[in-house]
């Protein structure tokens, strides 16, 4: 895949060898996230951040990464505070939009939605996730965690076990990494949802077609038995015809500590792609693991800039410069302690 000006719209474009590629250049990110070094490789470089959707750790993390390279950021945070609120077309937005940026980041609540904007764009657009469709970037990171997750136990993603739980019907985040592991070998996918609220066929179906094993469960406890990773998801309320069909599968399941011990082998990784839904009735990730060092969501979290960094680099072809416009970081910063 030559990455150099195209738009991120689905994990589909991705083989493995473009996931290594991308992999490779995160890990070279490490020094300038972690502030041992500076770079200002995209000085003079605009990226516009679309979100007409809520986000916190998806918009400020691209707006991060972005800055770390040494560019600017220019967003808009709101569907209501944007011209789409008066009617404007996609279309529109993305030729105006397109004149004022180098690359524009997006999320849009409906699917295809970011794609009929990056028809109309004159620059390269990442899909920070439309509607319940996809979610590239996050599934990406979330990949390159399990990644590293996998290396420090000696395993590599083929033949990883793996349970998908919560809304799978709605979740973009899961449906773009059911994808992704699906380019790998031998994934065992434990699926568990409440009933109605199951992944997508053509997701199963193109899993299964690939030769991966898979398992529809509909009980927390089956699914978490004998596998590698968790990967606990919230209820995507938003995506709900109503509030009170939302409210029928809250807090159906609840991950803590003692389901934890009593279910999961031990070292099983817990991962959440966040926001976990902390409130009471929900609550499908208990803060009592917060001290359990298998707890990965902040790993996560951190690896998003990496990723994402890597990706601009990739995009606006510079992943070879970064290092000759670097030099050392002079401020304090408690950032510079190494990160697991
Ligand atoms: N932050 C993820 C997403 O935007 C997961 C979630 O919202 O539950 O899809």
């Amino acid at each position: 895949m030559n990455f150099v000006g195209r738009h991120v719209l689905s994990v589909d474009q991705f083989d493995r060898e473009a996931i290594d590629r991308v992999f490779r250049i995160s890990d070279e990110m490490e020094p300038y996230a972690h502030r041992k070094r500076i770079t200002r490789v995209l000085e003079g470089a605009i990226l516009g951040n679309m979100f007409f959707e809520a986000s916190t750790r998806t918009r400020i993390s691209f707006g991060c990464a972005f800055n770390l390279l040494g560019g600017d950021v220019r967003e808009t945070t709101e569907v209501k505070a944007s011209s789409l609120a008066k009617g404007e077309s996609l279309f529109d937005t993305a030729r105006v939009l397109s004149g004022y940026s180098d690359i524009i980041v997006m999320r849009h609540p409906e699917a295809g939605s970011v794609a009929e904007f990056a028809s109309a764009s004159r620059v390269p657009v990442i899909n920070a996730g439309d509607g319940p469709n996809e979610h590239p970037s996050q599934a990406l990171l979330d990949l390159y965690t399990i990644r590293k997750e996998m290396a420090a136990r000696g395993r590599r993603i083929d033949r990883l076990r793996i349970a998908m739980i919560g809304d799978l019907r709605y979740g973009r985040a899961v449906h773009s990494l059911c994808k992704l592991l699906g380019k790998f070998d031998g994934i065992q996918f434990n699926l568990v949802s409440p009933p109605g609220l199951e992944a997508p066929d053509d997701i199963t179906e193109g899993l299964r077609s690939r030769g991966h094993q898979i398992s529809l469960m509909h009980e927390l406890a089956e699914g978490i038995h004998h596998v590698d990773i968790l990967y606990v998801t919230r209820t995507q309320e938003e995506r709900f015809p109503t509030q009170e069909e939302a409210d029928r599968y809250r807090g159906l399941f609840r991950l803590n500590q003692t389901v934890y011990t009593e279910n999961c082998e031990p070292n099983t990784v817990i991962m959440h792609p966040l926001p976990r839904d902390s409130r009471a009735q929900a609550n499908e990730l208990d803060a009592d693991l917060d001290q359990n060092p298998n707890l990965a969501i902040f790993r996560q979290t951190d690896n998003g800039v990496l990723l994402r960094m890597a990706l601009f680099a990739l995009i606006l072809d510079v992943a070879d410069e970064v290092h000759n416009h670097a030099r050392p970081v002079t401020w304090y910063t408690a950032k510079r302690i190494p990160r697991r």
